[in-house]
């Protein structure tokens, strides 16, 4: 249709040619469409000619309406969200206008309510123009029929199909036929359409006209056919069935391609939305199994490691030469490295489940720096760098808060100013940022001469599993998963980070926590309580299948001078804690027959009230909560060193 589109307001209508004046000739030879926000002066202005005019005059206002002033005049009210689509909307509205069909009827067609968004509606702005299209040829050759059925088929896909299921695609596409609007005997879903055509859904008397068209009765009319095709393959046919010997009407053909087109592009839609949440349910579940897969290593390499790390103890404690004695220190060295490691692999899975929580306890921050350095003296000596311990805060008050993992933080800091460092000095200061008579902000920091990192890495160093150094090129130990675990301790510290660096030069970490302050005598009751046992000869059973750990617990503690019984299993156990008395109990928790699970319930059962301590493999918060409330006192984690024995027996006894 050829027409003429003029705006009288400048500059603001694509596609509408901007005049002062229209002169009364240009009206009258063809159609127009126009835009002027001064409909009275327009009228005024053309009184003479306004019965010989056809068009239509579209009018800036609050809401889009439709008014007829004359025969052949129609104004529309449009509003700015309208804007965009002026010209396609002047278009179709100018189409029905020819054919004289109700205009009302193009609010429907083009859903423009007010309070779709821009964004949602320029989404659908594809679809509508090729609609429009569809529309505008189909208006010149057709009837009011067409118009009618894409307005039935616009609100079908935005009430229907769209909000659909990928499951139950098919069964909606099909019901758009259900209410006989349609002159079909029937239409249908096929597939497998090159072989036996089998029906998956369809609506009317499909399955009968099939059967016989197969039997080649040829009693039913077929009409042309329709590949739906999904993932560029056609994956269904949709057909439609007309009374005996008829064909399709050729109106009935472009609604069917319209409708096959529409049914295909909204059902892509819907694929990747389907995609979008089947990747993030995958990424769920493989998240589920990594941290599960995490725990199991965890208790697996703990196991040997136990063995391991109590042996070199015993080692120790034996006579031993001078370079039997290096041996030895070069092992518990590898033995400590590879407990880091296990110890970070499992914090990681710890904390990435939630299943992490701080102990309050009290402490001197002076003790805990010094005891922290001396732990670097040789892998920094190793290195050639020096290492400086700087405290601003040496006050002898006691702080609450939980030393030990404050002390993961700091070794994480220094392990790796060490790795990234190769001369120089590495420092760990102590300052206080703030002080009052309850609490203080301390910041620990520790900064190197070391390789330093570039400004745009400094946020991805605190992801999990981020090191900056290339895998095959890399010359240093890790796993990228010191800092993240860093940034977790700190988070549920109340504290922060800060990283100051300059590549080349050298880096600075600091975290930042709040700390309540102690009430000062509580140290000094452990001390005392740790003297009450010294020196006492107990009486000890231990429950063990694994026969190293058995023979590392029974060494140390013969060797602290205690007499111990043993067993291989819960049953053993059982039977050893009901005819005698000890002092203490340890037992595993993997054991055959019985494990030490049920083996603990029935000793409390049997109201047997000595103290126990569990030896476990994967001690996560909520595995420690299941033991204690099984019947247990204490709970250890593998390796055990002789150190946590004592400490146990003495916080026991
Ligand atoms: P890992 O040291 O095991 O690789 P981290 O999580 O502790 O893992 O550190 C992540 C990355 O941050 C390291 O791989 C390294 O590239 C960088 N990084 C951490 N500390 C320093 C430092 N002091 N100097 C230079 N780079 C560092």
């Amino acid at each position: 249709m050829k027409f003429n589109c003029f705006s009288l307001i400048p500059g603001r209508y694509p596609g509408f040619e901007f005049r002062e004046s229209i002169e009364p000739s240009e009206l009258r030879h063809s159609l127009f469409v126009l835009v002027t926000d001064d409909i009275e002066l327009f009228f005024d202005k053309y009184s003479a000619i306004l019965q010989k005019i056809k068009g239509i005059i579209l009018v800036p206002g609050e809401r889009l309406s439709f008014e007829k002033p004359y025969e052949n005049l129609r104004a529309v009210r449009f509003t700015p969200d309208d804007e965009p689509v002026l010209l396609p909307l002047a278009e179709i509205l100018l189409s029905m206008f020819m054919e004289n069909i109700k205009i009302s009827s193009a609010y429907e067609l083009l859903k423009m309510e007010s309070g779709r968004t821009q964004v949602q509606y320029n989404r659908l702005l594809g679809f509508y123009e090729s609609i429009q299209e569809k529309a505008r040829h189909d208006i010149r050759h057709q009837n009011k029929w067409t118009i009618e059925v894409l307005l039935k088929l616009i609100k079908f896909r935005n009430d229907e199909l769209l909000k659909s299921s990928i499951e139950d695609y098919s069964e909606t596409v099909i019901s758009f036929f259900r209410d006989n609007y349609f002159d079909f005997r029937g239409v249908a879903l096929l597939k497998n359409y090159d072989s036996t055509p089998e029906i998956i859904i369809s609506t009317g008397d499909v399955k009968e006209a099939l059967q016989e068209k197969n039997g080649n009765k040829g009693g039913a009319g077929w009409v042309s056919v329709f590949p739906l095709t999904f993932e560029n393959r056609p994956k269904h046919l949709l057909i439609a069935l007309k009374n005996k010997n008829e064909s399709l009407k050729e109106y009935e053909t472009s609604f069917f391609l319209l409708f096959s087109e529409i049914a295909i592009s909204t059902y892509r839609e819907k694929l990747n939305e389907h995609a979008l949440i089947e990747a993030k349910d995958e990424a769920e579940t493989a998240n589920r199994l990594k941290s599960q897969f995490m725990a199991n290593i965890n208790h697996e390499l703990r196991n040997p490691l136990n063995g391991i790390t109590g042996m070199i103890g015993l080692l120790k404690m034996s006579e031993l030469d001078s370079i039997q004695k290096q041996q030895v220190s070069l092992l518990e060295f590898s033995a400590q490295s590879l407990g880091r490691i296990i110890n970070d692999l499992l914090d990681f899975s710890s904390i990435e489940k939630g299943n992490f929580r701080l102990n309050r306890e009290a402490f001197l921050a002076d003790e805990l720096l010094k005891k922290t350095v001396s732990l670097f003296d040789i892998p920094a000596q190793n290195k050639g760098l020096k290492l400086k311990l700087v405290n601003n805060y040496t006050e002898n008050q006691q702080l609450e808060g939980d030393p030990n993992r404050l002390q993961q933080i700091i070794i994480n800091f220094i392990t790796n100013a060490i790795k990234y460092s190769g001369h120089g000095e590495i420092t760990l200061k102590l300052d206080v940022d703030e002080e009052d008579r309850n609490g203080i902000i301390l910041r620990f920091s520790v900064s190197d001469n070391g390789i330093g990192i570039p400004e745009e890495k400094m946020d991805s160093i605190f992801t999990e599993f981020v090191q900056l150094e290339d895998t095959y090129t890399k010359s240093r130990q890790g796993l990228g998963l010191g800092l993240a675990i860093v940034k977790e301790l700190t988070r549920n510290m109340n504290g922060k980070i800060e990283v100051e660096s300059t590549p080349g030069k050298g880096s600075t970490f600091s975290v930042i926590i709040p700390f309540k302050k102690a009430l000062q005598d509580s140290d000094i009751t452990e001390k005392k309580d740790e003297k009450k046992t010294a020196g006492r000869k107990l009486k000890i059973m231990i429950a063990e299948d694994d026969v190293i750990n058995m023979f590392y617990l029974e060494m140390t503690f013969m060797k602290m001078g205690h007499s111990i019984d043993k067993a291989k299993n819960g049953n053993d156990a059982l039977e050893l804690v009901f005819s005698n008395t000890y002092d203490i109990l340890f037992l595993d928790i993997g054991m055959p027959e019985m494990n030490g699970f049920e083996c603990i319930k029935i000793i409390r059962k049997n109201k047997i009230t000595t103290p126990a301590v569990v030896i476990s493999g994967y001690t996560s918060e909520s595995e420690i909560q299941k033991f204690m409330s099984a019947g247990f006192n204490r709970v250890l984690s593998k390796p055990v060193d002789i150190k946590d024995l004592k400490t146990v027996i003495d916080s026991l006894l």
